[in-house]
């Protein structure tokens, strides 16, 4: 009886021990806040189970939505502490329209423009290289990564980051519609944006699919429009074959 009393306690709590343990063993736990629902979520949750935190990282590209710059601070209010912004060396704009290629078929051209899945320049200059260079400026350390159970073979891609990852969602088993509820629960709403879309991320991404640019475009004119100026400093197309008025064209007449 005693037994088996241990044996649920221990299979209930063994998720939350887990992450307590790896705790212990490194000296800097940080956590990898995007400002979207996962990653708040994970916060919330290791701040309610008492799991040692000591810095929250938010890699700013400079093309959040408004709603999720208002969003962060909010959080912070909320847990009543601050969040580190890591910025690129140079901003997005630069990389668009300005930096001059040295090399390769395109050497003297302008700026990468609009990103692609094979060409993500975005995540490499905004994103991984500034938390790779804050990483090693620090003793080593322990990140948390707000990866879903139903999103854990994201999980399993190989470690791009030069210290050891955790994913405590998955270890709670919370599922990204989980982690919504939640969220709404604490008072998160980002203002309506998850009735909208079902993930955020930078309001131009290319990487989109057609119906969240659609929906973009309807609730979003304000920034549609900047994304229209936008693809006006740039060379490449938004899409594989269409600009953004193409796009906004397609969407008029569908
Ligand atoms: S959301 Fe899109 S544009 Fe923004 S960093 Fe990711 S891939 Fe790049």
């Amino acid at each position: 009886m005693f037994f088996c009393a241990f044996f649920v306690l221990f299979i209930a709590f063994y998720p939350i021990y887990s992450t307590m343990t790896q705790n212990q063993a490194y000296p800097k736990h940080i956590v990898l806040f995007s400002g979207g629902k996962d990653s708040t979520c994970m916060l919330l949750m290791m701040i309610e189970n008492n799991i040692r935190i000591d810095d929250i990282v938010f890699c700013d590209t400079g093309q959040e939505f408004p709603e999720v710059y208002r969003h962060i601070k909010h959080v912070q209010t909320y847990i009543g502490r601050k969040i580190t912004v890591l910025k690129g060396e140079k901003p997005w704009q630069y990389w668009f329209a300005e930096h001059v290629k040295t090399k390769g078929k395109r050497k003297g051209q302008k700026g990468y423009g609009w990103p692609a899945w094979q060409c993500r320049w975005c995540v490499k200059v905004l994103k991984k290289e500034p938390l790779v260079k804050y990483l090693r400026s620090l003793p080593p350390c322990h990140l948390y990564s707000g990866i879903t159970s139903d999103e854990c073979h994201r999980a399993n891609a190989k470690n791009v980051y030069p210290v050891p990852v955790a994913f405590p969602l998955i270890d709670w088993k919370i599922t990204k519609n989980k982690s919504l509820r939640y969220c709404y629960e604490q008072g998160f709403d980002w203002n309506g944006l998850y009735q909208l879309f079902s993930r955020t991320g930078c309001f131009c991404c290319p990487l989109q699919k057609f119906s969240a640019l659609e929906t973009l475009f309807y609730f979003f004119p304000h920034l549609w429009r900047k994304m229209k100026k936008m693809d006006r400093l740039t060379h490449k197309t938004f899409k594989t074959r269409s600009t953004v008025s193409e796009i906004e064209h397609r969407i008029r007449t569908s």
